[in-house]
């Protein structure tokens, strides 16, 4: 059988998403899988991946960081072949396609509408929990509706905000206390995310985050531990033990240190109690229902020293390196790499298949 695996993509993600396709490449190389790399440029372009003759073992001696081993794989040119690919081309019977693209147009939606038109199965959320999940404010809406516990939240349009920023700021200041997080509602890597800790920061955070989004939320800021749970399956749903991800500092987890600064370490199974991790991984379920989900989604919480539980997001393609967070949260749940990488492509055909 044939994988499209498609990697790289316009978003700020593009170096992650890069990692993530040799991690995917790497394991399915000596499987009975053909595997037809496609990538997309940083500007759009569809170009024919390299196809590995040797796994890429220079990736696997380096425990570099994310940012530095994708820096490495692109100067040593063994991202794509440079040469072009049409969407024609992948149209193809009995082949799978494994997009592992983040943010914007990879993760919303977008193009898994794609994949719907070409008629193939695709591995990951559809196009309704892709939307749903990469949108903070509609996520938070059906959260709601789910009885999920969330801290409170101010969604903003930039028409109603241009109109009357002293009302909106008004709203915040009624319902809101500082700290605040403001954030573009559709995005991720914290991109466009800022803390204020006064009126005058929440200004500067909201039209820092308008740049990048015409809708953006305001959120209550809380002290609390990140937590999150790695759930898998269609309707039939697992999740895996949770994870917490350990801050050096109390700063927020932004770009930088998601990325590029080793200054985050994950400790899995989370140190909490055997009641707190079960109700998290109903929580888990219970959003990933909320959405519509299929395939993967990594739901993260806030939970507070006293163990009071916020759902925060979730992501439905989230980091898969063989080092990321997802993948080692079922590594823990005793799921490897190998046959999670497996259990997703058999996900997507049933999908496809049960749809037809
Ligand atoms: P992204 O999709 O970019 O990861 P998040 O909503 O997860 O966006 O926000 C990024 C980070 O900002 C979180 O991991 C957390 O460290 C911090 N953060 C976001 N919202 C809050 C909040 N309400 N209170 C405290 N910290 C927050
Ligand atoms: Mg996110
Ligand atoms: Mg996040």
């Amino acid at each position: 059988m044939k994988i499209f695996l498609i990697y790289g993509g316009k978003s700020a993600e593009h170096d992650i998403s890069i990692l993530t396709a040799y991690s995917i490449m790497k394991e399915v190389y000596y499987k009975y899988y053909e595997v037809v790399p496609v990538y997309i440029t940083k500007e759009g372009a569809w170009l024919k991946g390299l196809t590995l003759d040797a796994p890429p073992t220079h990736l696997e001696a380096l425990h570099l960081t994310a940012g530095e081993e994708a820096a490495l794989a692109i100067k040593e040119g063994a991202v794509s072949t440079g040469v072009p690919i049409t969407i024609a081309e992948i149209k193809e019977k009995d082949a799978v396609i494994f997009p592992v693209l983040h943010g914007p147009n990879g993760e919303d939606g977008t193009i898994q509408g794609l994949f719907e038109i070409l008629d193939m199965p695709y591995v990951g959320a559809g196009v309704l929990a892709s939307a749903c999940g990469m949108d903070k404010i509609i996520s938070k809406h059906l959260f709601t509706q789910a009885g999920l516990p969330q801290v409170p939240f101010i969604p903003i349009i930039k028409t109603d905000w241009l109109r009357d920023e002293e009302k909106v700021l008004a709203k915040c200041d009624e319902i809101l206390d500082y700290p605040m997080f403001i954030k573009p509602a559709n995005l991720g890597s914290s991109v466009g995310i800022s803390k204020a800790m006064n009126q005058e920061e929440l200004i500067a955070a909201i039209e820092t985050a308008l740049k990048y989004d015409r809708r953006v939320l305001v959120e209550q800021g809380v002290e609390a531990r990140e937590v999150e749970v790695a759930v898998l399956g269609n309707d039939d749903v697992h999740t895996s033990v949770p994870g917490e991800i350990v801050k050096a500092t109390n700063e927020f987890y932004d770009y930088q240190s998601k990325y590029l600064d080793n200054k985050v370490t994950m400790q899995i199974p989370a140190l909490l109690p055997e009641e707190v991790q079960t109700q998290l991984r109903e929580y888990a379920a219970t959003a990933f229902k909320a959405i519509d989900g299929s395939g993967l989604t990594r739901c993260d919480f806030f939970v507070t020293d006293d163990h009071e539980i916020f759902i925060n997001e979730v992501n439905t393609m989230p980091g898969f390196t063989e080092f990321s967070m997802y993948p080692l949260l079922w590594e823990n749940t005793g799921l490897n790499y190998s046959d999670l990488v497996e259990e997703l492509i058999q996900l997507a055909i049933k999908r496809f298949e049960e749809k037809q």
